[in-house]
């Protein structure tokens, strides 16, 4: 941390607060240069706000100069940059080189309609089985998912046709039966700071998929990351699944590409994208996942339905069956262009 003085602050007031920043078991360096003195905090300032010392007279501002994300971070303090982290989940790894799909519908809505998606988005590639049980709907009288009997439902088609799962979890009391039925736990944009749920999540060791939240900033997505790690958990993956903006006439959310590079550059975890819920209409969703990959994601979700008119929700951005299949197409030469691959997972 750093605090910076305003060039007419006097000798007292540099003292002054240099006596505070002792008083709190820290140490100071002080710098001083065209009549502005900058004093260096140092110590562990993790707990420490930066408000604290705001209020004191000849205070300019204030900086974090470590992240406040540690164990999210790429770069540790004083520590070599941290590599890719890469979460295998079965024989999927997750944020090295290969890019993966994750595909399947918004909701379980029995047991023939995830058997035919999973089938069919198994045949054309995909890598991960997603499927929601417990929906987190807009409206309570909306398809809530089919809970229980669903988890059961995705359970049995993912070992049948030979995928992971990865399904949301809405409320800490949740995670103890979630667990038990897939192999990822998805964090919905909507419990992106559902402080208990992240604990519970992190708690659980399970690798967990955390959505970023339709409003958060990419400092509060990597802060609830860290709430996931500091329980012990270190395997979390982002995914950047649109934002809410001032035009929602042409698209559902913003998909913010430039959110993939960025976190990239900040943190090691893997970054994936989600086209679907990212722009809520089918024929955003290829130009969304291909840009998703040339702009580094380690992967994509995509919703598919082989009936979307009867899908009981989220059926305008579903893909067909046959147009997933030409987008694993496109995405195979997409990620080919840029020196990657589309993981084989068969
Ligand atoms: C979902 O993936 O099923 C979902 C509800 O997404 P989001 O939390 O991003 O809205
Ligand atoms: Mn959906």
């Amino acid at each position: 941390m750093v605090i910076v003085m305003h060039s007419g602050a006097s000798r007292e007031q540099l003292d002054h607060v240099v006596q505070r920043v002792k008083h709190l078991g820290l140490k100071t360096h002080i710098t001083t240069g065209k009549g502005k003195s900058i004093i260096g905090v140092i110590g562990d300032t993790t707990e420490i706000d930066t408000g604290t010392f705001m209020p004191l007279p000849g205070v300019e501002r204030v900086e974090r100069v470590s992240s406040p994300y540690k164990l999210a971070s790429r770069e540790p303090n004083g520590k070599l940059l941290r590599s890719n982290t890469v979460v295998s989940v079965g024989n999927v790894p997750i944020g090295g080189n290969d890019i993966i799909i994750i595909a399947g519908p918004c909701a379980i809505e029995g047991e023939a309609q995830i058997a035919t998606i999973a089938h069919a988005v198994r045949g054309a590639g995909a890598n991960i089985l997603r499927g929601g049980a417990f929906k987190p709907r807009t409206g309570p009288y909306n398809f809530q998912g089919l809970g229980l009997s669903g988890l059961e439902m995705l359970q049995t088609t993912g070992r049948s046709v030979g995928m992971p799962t990865i399904t949301e979890v809405m409320s800490p009391q949740q995670v103890g039966l979630v667990v038990q039925y897939v192999d990822i736990l998805q964090i919905g944009a909507r419990n992106m700071q559902n402080f208990d749920l992240l604990k519970e999540v992190g708690k659980s060791g399970k690798p967990v998929m955390l959505k970023r939240g339709m409003a958060a900033t990419i400092d509060e997505w990597l802060l609830a990351a860290e709430y996931i790690l500091s329980e012990g958990n270190s395997k979390v993956m982002l995914c950047e699944r649109g934002i809410r903006t001032f035009d929602d006439q042409y698209s559902r959310n913003v998909l913010d590409v430039m959110a993939v590079p960025i976190v990239k550059t900040l943190s090691h975890l893997p970054v994936l994208v989600d086209p679907s819920h990212g722009t809520g209409r089918k024929e955003l969703v290829l130009p969304g996942a291909i840009a998703a990959i040339v702009a580094g994601a380690d992967g994509v979700m995509i919703e598919v339905h082989h009936d979307p008119e009867s899908a009981r929700c989220d059926s305008q951005q579903a893909l067909l069956p046959e147009e997933f299949k030409k987008l694993m197409c496109q995405l195979t030469k997409v990620a080919e262009a840029i020196g990657r691959n589309v993981c084989k997972s068969y």
